[in-house]
C-alpha cells in the first residue's frame, strides 16, 4: 500500500491551495483528483462563465493570480491559474484516482487508509477538499416521469446553442439560475422563465463603481441587520423596484443568513425587458410542461434544475460525526476535526467568495497540520 505523510483528497482551488500552503511550510503532500487533468471543475462550467469574484481576492495561497487576467478572471483563465499553481509549487497531484472510502485504519499511531478503485493510500493526515459542489441536488417532481422534453440539471448547461427557438424553464434562482436564464435569453431561447420557491436578494457585482465582494468585506464588519440594510438600500438605488417586474420582496437576508445573494450579470437587465419571466414554485410536471403552485401551467421544451449541489461527503467518510445534517463538515474549513489527523478545507460559506475563503483556511489549515504532525512525531513515509 503506498504511504504519505499526508493525503488531500481533491485538487480543485482548495485542495490546491492547501498544498501550496503546506509546501511554504516544507510538508509536501500527494493530491489524489478524480479527474484526468487540473481545472476540470472549471472548464466543464457554462462558456460565459467569469468569476464574480476580484482576480486580487480569488487568488490562492502564497501566489497571486497574474496580473494579465480580467478583473473578473474567465472561467478558463482560473483553470489555467490552477495549473500553473500546481506547476509553480511542483506539487505531487495523482490524476485519475477516485477516492471511494476514508476510514481510520489505526488509532495508535493514528493512520488513515483512503480507498479508490484497485488501491488504497495510508496516510497520517487527510485532508478533504472535495468541493461544496460535488453531487449535483435534483428535485423530485411529481409527473416528472410523464415529461415528454428535456429536463437536466444546470451542472449539464453549456450554451444556450441547443435551445434556440426553444420554451425553457429554469428552476431555482441562485447565481447559476440567474444567469442561465440571463444566458439563454440573449442567445436565442423562444421564450425563458425561472421559477422560484425561495426568492434571494440580488446585488448588483459593482455597486457605484465598486466591486461587491471589496463592499462586503466592509459590510461583514457590521452588526448583521444593519449589513443588511445597507446592502438593500444600496441594490435599491441601483437596481430599481424589481418587483415591478414580478420579482418577490427576498426571502432570506445574505448578513444574516450568511448566504450568497445573486450577484447580478445581465439577470436585471433581462428581467427589466421582459426577455425572462418570473413564475412561482413548480408544484409537478405534464407530458408538456410544468405546472405552478398556483395552479397555472405552462408548456416548455426544455427544464434546467438549478437546484443547487451537496457536497458527498457523507457517501465518502466512514465517520460521519465530523460532518452536520447537511453533510458538510462541523468543524471550520482549516481547522482540526474531532477525528484526529482529519482535517477539511474549502467549506466555507461566505459572502467574502468562496476562493478567498479558501485561501485563507488553507493558510490556517498549513499552520494547524504542522502542529499536529510535530506532536504526532514519527514518519510512516
Ligand atoms: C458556476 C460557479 C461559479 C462560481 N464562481 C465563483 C466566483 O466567482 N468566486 C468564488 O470565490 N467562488 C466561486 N464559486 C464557488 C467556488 O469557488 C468554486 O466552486 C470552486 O471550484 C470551489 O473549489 P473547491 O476546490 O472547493 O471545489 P472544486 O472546484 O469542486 O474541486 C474539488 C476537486 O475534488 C475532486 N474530487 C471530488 N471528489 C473526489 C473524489 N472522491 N476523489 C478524488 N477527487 C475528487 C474534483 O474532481 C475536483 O477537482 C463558483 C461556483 C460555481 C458552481
Amino acid at each position: 500500500m503506498p504511504r504519505a505523510d499526508l493525503i488531500i483528497v481533491g485538487a480543485g482551488a482548495a485542495g490546491l491551495s492547501a498544498a501550496g500552503a503546506l509546501k511554504q511550510r516544507g510538508i509536501d503532500a500527494v493530491i489524489l483528483e478524480q479527474e484526468s487533468q487540473l481545472g476540470c471543475s472549471w472548464q466543464r462550467r457554462y462558456d460565459r462563465l467569469h468569476l464574480h469574484t476580484v482576480r486580487a481576492h480569488s487568488g490562492l495561497a502564497h501566489y497571486p493570480m497574474p496580473r494579465s487576467s480580467l478583473r473578473y478572471p474567465s472561467r478558463d483563465e482560473y483553470a489555467a491559474y490552477l495549473n500553473d499553481y500546481a506547476r509553480h509549487f511542483g506539487l505531487n497531484v495523482v490524476t485519475d484516482f477516485r477516492v471511494r472510502n476514508v476510514r481510520m485504519a489505526s488509532i495508535a499511531p493514528v493512520t488513515w487508509e483512503i480507498v479508490g478503485a484497485c488501491d488504497s493510500w495510508q496516510s497520517r493526515v487527510v485532508v478533504l477538499a472535495t468541493g461544496q459542489y460535488g453531487v449535483p441536488r435534483m428535485p423530485a417532481l411529481p409527473g416528472q416521469e410523464c415529461y415528454d422534453g428535456e429536463f437536466t440539471h444546470s451542472v449539464n448547461y453549456r450554451n444556450a446553442a441547443p435551445y434556440a427557438g426553444k420554451r425553457v424553464l429554469v428552476v431555482g434562482a441562485g447565481n447559476s439560475g440567474a444567469e442561465i436564464a440571463t444566458d439563454l435569453a440573449e442567445h436565442g431561447a423562444a421564450f425563458v422563465a425561472i421559477s422560484i420557491r425561495t426568492a434571494p436578494p440580488i446585488v448588483p457585482r459593482d455597486p457605484f463603481g465598486s466591486p461587491v465582494q471589496r463592499t462586503s468585506f466592509l459590510l461583514s464588519l457590521l452588526p448583521p441587520r444593519l449589513a443588511d440594510r445597507i446592502a438593500r438600500l444600496t441594490a435599491r438605488l441601483t437596481l430599481g423596484d424589481l418587483s415591478r417586474y414580478g420579482m418577490p420582496a427576498a426571502d432570506w437576508r445574505p448578513y444574516s443568513s450568511r448566504r450568497v445573494p445573486v450577484i447580478d450579470v445581465g439577470f436585471v437587465d433581462a428581467l427589466k425587458r421582459g426577455r425572462v419571466r418570473i413564475r412561482p414554485a413548480l408544484a409537478r410536471l405534464t407530458a408538456t410542461g410544468a405546472v405552478y403552485a398556483d395552479g397555472h401551467s405552462e408548456p416548455f421544451d426544455a427544464i434546467i434544475a438549478a437546484t443547487g449541489f451537496s457536497s458527498g461527503l457523507d457517501a465518502l467518510l466512514e465517520d460521519a460525526a465530523v460532518l452536520d445534517e447537511a453533510a458538510e463538515p462541523i468543524a471550520p474549513s482549516g481547522e482540526p476535526t474531532t477525528s484526529p489527523g482529519m482535517f477539511f478545507v474549502g467549506y466555507t460559506h461566505s459572502l467574502r467568495g468562496h476562493l478567498f475563503e479558501a485561501n485563507r483556511a488553507s493558510r490556517r489549515l498549513a499552520a494547524n497540520v504542522a502542529s499536529y504532525l510535530e506532536r504526532a512525531g514519527g514518519k510512516i513515509s
